[in-house]
């Protein structure tokens, strides 16, 4: 019970947050006009220890993605899970079921529990990264996407976060 309240919460709030973007306000607009590139920073980084945001901030600058997430959400396992239920994602058992993106409200999920290495997270991430440049649910598509991203995350010095 307590479980479905959190989850129904979560998504009022990506509802919300999403719609606040259709909007029309417009000094957000023109910012938004005037703006040549999506900021790098202009995502949101949910539920990660300052360390974790640190770090896949300064990973998905460096894969620098066609497509940016609106958010990127660590959650615990159980929330995890719950929360693939609802959007009605098929979520493998298995490690590399660490996360997925829910495409309509470009929403990355991370199991917290599962969070692994450094390395492991920039792997996945570039995968994620591809669903969005892809816009599309197919493994395929999105790993094509995601092999000029691990590229650059391979050729990239090692993003220093401390
Ligand atoms: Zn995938």
């Amino acid at each position: 019970m307590k479980f479905r309240i959190w989850t129904t919460l979560l998504l009022v709030t990506i509802a919300q947050v999403a719609w606040g973007q259709t909007s029309t306000n417009p000094k957000l607009l023109n910012a938004e006009a005037t703006s040549p590139k999506p900021s790098v920073n202009s995502y949101t980084v949910l539920g990660a220890t300052s360390e974790q945001e640190a770090l896949v901030r300064a990973q998905i600058r460096i894969m620098q993605p066609d497509v940016y997430p609106l958010r990127v959400l660590f959650v615990p396992h159980w929330k995890y899970v719950d929360t693939a239920r609802v959007f009605r994602l098929h979520v493998p058992s298995g490690y590399t079921s660490a996360m997925f993106t829910h495409l309509p409200s470009r929403s990355v999920f991370i199991d917290s529990d599962r969070y692994v290495s450094d390395d492991s997270l920039g792997y996945w991430v570039a995968h994620e990264l591809g669903h969005l440049a892809a816009n599309s649910a197919s493994e395929n598509a999105a790993d094509k996407a995601a092999r000029e991203y691990r590229k650059r995350l391979k050729d990239a010095p090692k993003p220093d976060v401390h």
